[in-house]
């Protein structure tokens, strides 16, 4: 089970939320320039890495916001969202279990 932080309030049960998938990747600027393949993989393929995944939840037992964080795939540990590109990641073995800064 799960111990999820949200930002607003605090350490909670992850029976409160609901996720909203991996965190999806801007758009690309050149779409036109993209080949026919990497645009259907921008607009289909989620990212599946072995490793930390930014993923948005919602907390929907709760305050009602989304928010995003990291998950672990593997471990499913959880850690704040750092605003990088995290997608296949290893794991470090410090990482901050069910904490938000
Ligand atoms: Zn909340």
């Amino acid at each position: 089970m799960l111990i999820i932080t949200c930002p607003w309030c605090g350490a909670r049960d992850e029976s409160e939320f609901i996720c909203g998938g991996p965190e999806k990747p801007p758009r690309p600027e050149n779409a036109s320039d993209l080949s026919d393949g990497d645009w259907i993989d921008y607009l289909i393929v989620s990212p599946n890495p072995t490793g930390w995944l930014a993923e948005k939840w919602w907390h929907a037992n709760g305050c009602g916001r989304w928010f995003t964080l990291e998950r672990h795939t593997v471990t499913h540990e959880v850690r704040p969202f750092s605003g990088d590109d995290v997608s296949g990641e290893a794991v470090s073995g410090e990482g901050k279990h069910a904490s938000h800064p």
